[in-house]
């Protein structure tokens, strides 16, 4: 395992003592351990050279306190400054004034889109929501299948192309299924999209069409934890070729140590709204900054 920060800078800070501001052979010495933990949390690397400077700012302005121990100090203002980073307090969802409130997901194939349709849908049910799920993920062999299995797990309806009709034009399946949410009065309409294994214009402009014709209230992109520094690239991908209201962190309950929170944050400016950790239904909650922080630098 790594060694925390905290470990890393109370060595750092082991000859130092008493009260006064940090030296600037502290701060560069601090500052590099900063630099190893977040590279480690797999933070991309101009968005720790950003972080760095900023840290080294406020480092050069604060006064090592007789009582504290430099090392807490210094581990405080940096997590203090990575929550404030990852947003603060959590995004909430916006829903539409009127008429069903329309969510559609994108992201890569394996991102954990379907999974996280059908968890999103229950949570939503559980604040007294009647959401419905719709199947335009044409491309997966299964896709579709597999949307309707977690539906009936978290009890909420799936709107998927009728079997026999072909494969369907996701575009079509996604308008068609906006009317029907609203004769069957559901309020919140979760769309699945295709992904492909790696980025790719086709799946992009298809998403984009989708897009169009559902007009989303929420664009939340799935993303993977565990794809690391990749998932940065991933992020700009999908916000150029169709853009996002929010980010969705999936595999928390791997061992990724979330760095990609930080990177795909600081860069979009988009802010991660839920983090999905696991294969259960249940395994989802709303994303929290502070829970973030500590994983970075743990
Ligand atoms: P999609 O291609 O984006 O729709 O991805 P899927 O929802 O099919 O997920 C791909 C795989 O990842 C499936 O085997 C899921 O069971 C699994 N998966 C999804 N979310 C999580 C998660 O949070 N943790 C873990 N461990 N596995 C997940």
């Amino acid at each position: 395992m790594f060694a925390t920060l905290s470990d890393r800078l109370t060595a750092t800070f082991k000859n130092l003592r008493g009260k006064g501001r940090l030296s600037e052979a502290d701060i560069d010495a601090t500052a590099r351990e900063i630099r190893i933990a977040l590279l480690e949390a797999d933070v991309a690397l101009p968005v720790v050279k950003e972080f760095v400077a900023a840290i080294k700012e406020r480092a050069r302005g604060e006064e090592v306190s007789g009582a504290l121990n430099p090392a807490q100090q210094v581990v405080k203002i940096v997590n203090d400054e990575l929550v404030a980073i990852l947003g603060g307090e959590t995004r909430r969802l916006r829903y539409a004034k009127s008429g069903p409130t329309v969510i559609m997901l994108a992201g890569l194939q394996g991102a954990g889109k379907t999974t996280l349709a059908a968890k999103l849908a229950l949570w939503l049910k559980e604040q007294g929501k009647t959401p419905m799920l719709v199947a335009c993920d044409l491309q997966r062999p299964n896709a579709v299948q597999q949307l309707q299995v977690n539906g009936e797990k978290v009890g909420v309806p799936v709107y998927a192309p009728e079997p026999g009709n072909g494969v369907g034009d996701p575009v079509s399946v996604a308008k068609a299924s906006i009317e029907e949410a609203k004769r069957k009065l559901h309020d919140v309409v979760i769309v699945d999209t295709a992904g492909r294994l790696g980025v790719d214009a086709e799946m992009m402009a298809q998403a984009a069409g989708i897009r169009d014709a559902v007009q989303p209230d929420e664009v939340l992109f799935v993303v993977d934890a565990m794809i690391g520094q990749d998932a940065l690239v991933t992020a700009q991908a999908f916000l150029d070729g169709v853009g996002y209201d929010g980010v969705v962190l999936t595999k928390l309950d791997g061992d990724a140590r979330g760095g990609a929170a930080l990177s795909i944050r600081q860069v979009t400016g988009r802010p991660v709204m839920f983090a999905s950790s696991g294969e259960k239904m249940t395994d989802f909650d709303v994303f929290h900054p502070d829970r973030m922080a500590s994983r970075i630098l743990d």
